[in-house]
Parts: C-alpha cells; structure tokens; sequence
C-alpha cells in the first residue's frame, strides 16, 4: 500500500493510511507498556470513539468483519432468518449473515448515491410480506461514505418491524441530518472499519456503536469468547471458587488489541484534519474533470469521502489507461451476488440491474488525506489525456 516513497516507479493507490510521528509515538508508548491487549487502551479508544460520534457505547473488534458477525448475532440472526443488505459492498456486509446461517438477500441502489434505494427497498418489503418472508435484520452501507436516506428507511423499519445495521465502514467521519454517522438515531448498531484505507486506522480494526446497554454487554461477550467475568447476572453464584469467569455464551475471540487502540486514539484526533484534505480533493475532481464526458455521484455534502467515484462509458478503457499510469484505481463494486460462493447459492447476474450499470460504469479515483497535490494534479491530468 506504500505511495512513490517506497519504490522507483510511481505508484499512487485509491486509498492509503496517512501516518504522523504522533502515531507512531504512540505505538511506541503501548509496547513499552505492560499490556498489548486487554489494557487500558481500548477502554480509552471506544470512550474517544463513542463521543466523538455521539453514541452512548462502543465495542472495539480486530475488524468490522467481526463487529459485523457480532452484530448480527446479538440481534438474534440465526438458521433460516432473512437479512437484506446492499448489493453494491464489500462481500462482508452479506458474509456475517451467512457466519450464523441466515439468509442473504440484496437490495438494488440509487445510481445517484450507490446506497440502497429506499422506493426499491419498499417495494421489495411489500412482496415479501404478500410472501411471507419479510427481513429480520437490513445492513444498510453507507456507500463512500455518504449516509443513505436513514429517515426514510427507518419509516419503513417502524412499518415492516426489521432492525437495522448501518455498515458505515467507509463513512466515520459523515453525517446524516445534522448528526454524526454511529450516533444511532435510526439503527440498533452502527460498524465502523478501520482497515489502513478508511478514515482512520488501527492496522486491523473495527468497532459497533450502539445506544442499546443489553447490545453492547452482548458483543462484549460475544468478541471474547462468550465469557462474562465476575460471574454475575443472577445465576448460581459461585462465590466459593477461585475462579472468577464464566463462559455463557459460544463467542469467538473478536478482541482489538492496545496496539491497535493506540493507533486508533492518535488517528481519531485527527480525524477533522483527514475529511477536511477529503473534501478538498473531491471538490478539486469535481472541478477540474466537469467538462469530460463522465458523471459524478450526488453525495458531496456531509460524506466522509472514503472513495471518490465517477462513472463513465467508456470505463474498462479508462480503468486499463490509469493502471498502466501508476494510478491504483479500483472497482467499487462488483455486485455481491456476482461472486461464485453467492453464485453457488442461487442468484444470477442481473439480479439487481441498476447495481449491475453502477459496476459496469464506475471507477474509484486516488482519495486520501496525504495525497499530496503534486499527485492529485497528476491524477486529473491521466483522465485528462486518456479523453483527449
Ligand atoms: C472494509 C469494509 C468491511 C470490512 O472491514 P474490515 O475491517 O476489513 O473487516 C465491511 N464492509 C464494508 C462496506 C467495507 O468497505
């Protein structure tokens, strides 16, 4: 994932950490410390992280893969349940349903957004309650880090009774409705990645806000094992014993370590600082490539500008062309359904058609907080030329 600095050729990925001397001093401190996990500073990252988004907690996880498994199971999903999720993301907003053996399906999106469409959502809602098979849980993606339309779909939650997981993975940092993305106003769980190109980064790392208390001691539980300590909540107490844990529940060990959570902490103070340099390379894009023939999306305002798409026809030409200029642009994404293990269960290409034209039609463009100018300048001038 290194930039230029690393290597002879020039290399400029979609998406890359931004690293200071305060992270890293950071770091140090931790290994010079006596704990690496199970310390103070995972307590002290999902405190910062919980304010920071105006959520009453936050559960750290090694990624949001886990935080997404976990939430899942604390909702209940289990063998033969329905859950509904984008067909434009990542393989692991759909993957954790599968972890518990439920149901997957997807939802098509909004080509101004990428984010579900929410008339499509509700006229799919609508057949599967004349069918009988409406949807326990909807993971609704912020797309690039602009919210989907959270007061619309949490309408049509209050109607069809699902509960709702937001994977805002790439959109720590955005806000919905004057409040930030995490703080829960419409959902039962919000996942937050902080894989080295998301907003910010722990290395490996993820974490679910939540205002729920009896949700957060579950995926509490859930990332270390099934274990509650002290041996609390009413059963047969065990105060004879020398030991102090018990295991409740089958959970898995989902734990984020202090390394991590001291990256995270550093990072986090900064987060202002990245969505700033975000938006300003966006705006530049948007400025500097209107007169092309390609389209940007409708999601400018309040996005945390995780990736900066633009969608044109010519896009395998113009994806091959930047490859070949050093440029690590990406393809976000192909529908989920499309991969051979979701082939396997049945769902064939086409399933969701305005999600199979965003995949056919749209390029990710380098974003991230020390893209320098330099190299954004170069980037506008490959597209440029590849038109010309
Ligand atoms: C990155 C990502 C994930 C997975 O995050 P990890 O921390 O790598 O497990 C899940 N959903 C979406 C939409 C993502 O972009």
């Amino acid at each position: 994932m290194g930039t230029l600095e690393n290597s002879s050729k020039l290399y400029i990925p979609y998406g890359c950490q931004t690293i200071g001397e305060d992270d890293i001093a950071g770091v140090v401190d931790c290994l010079r410390s006596p704990n690496l996990t199970q310390g103070e500073r995972v307590p002290q990252f999902e405190k910062a992280l919980s304010e920071y988004v105006h959520a009453s907690y936050c559960v750290a996880f090694n990624s949001a893969t886990s935080a997404l498994h976990a939430a899942c199971w604390a909702l209940g999903v289990g063998a033969g349940d329905s859950v509904w999720t984008s067909a434009n993301s990542f393989v692991a907003s759909a993957n954790c349903v599968r972890y518990l053996g439920g149901d997957v399906d997807f939802c098509d999106i909004d080509l101004k957004s990428g984010n579900i469409c929410v008339d499509l959502l509700a006229a799919k809602l609508l057949e599967a309650r004349v069918g009988g098979k409406l949807p326990k849980v909807i993971i609704v993606v912020h797309f690039a880090g602009f919210s989907a339309q959270m007061d619309r779909i949490h309408e049509l939650k209050q109607e069809y009774g699902f509960k709702i997981i937001e994977d805002a993975s790439h959109a720590l940092g955005g806000s919905f409705a004057s409040k930030p993305i995490g703080s829960n106003n419409y959902s039962e769980a919000v996942v937050f990645s902080f894989h080295p190109v998301k907003p910010i980064t722990t290395g490996e790392g993820g974490c679910v806000t939540t205002n729920c208390s009896d949700m957060a001691a579950k995926l509490g539980r859930f990332r270390s094992h099934g274990i509650v300590r002290d041996y609390e909540t009413g059963r047969s107490s065990p105060t004879e014993e020398i030991w102090n844990y018990a295991q409740v529940d089958l959970g898995f060990n989902y734990r984020m370590n202090d390394i991590s959570a001291s990256l995270g902490l550093t990072q986090l103070r900064k987060i202002e600082s990245f969505i700033k340099r975000r938006t300003q390379i966006q705006a530049v894009y948007r400025e500097e490539l209107s007169s092309l023939p390609i389209e940007f999306f409708d999601n400018e305002k309040n996005s945390a500008h995780h990736l900066f798409c633009i969608r044109t026809n010519n896009r395998n030409n113009l994806y091959k062309y930047l490859k070949g200029q050093g440029l690590g642009v990406n393809i976000h994404y192909i529908p989920i359904y499309r991969h051979p293990y979701y082939k396997s269960l049945g769902f064939v290409k086409g399933y969701c058609t305005n999600s199979e034209i965003h995949f056919n039609k749209t390029v990710s463009l380098p974003i991230f907080p020390s893209l320098s100018d330099l190299h954004l300048e170069y980037s506008i001038d490959q597209i440029k030329s590849f038109f010309k």
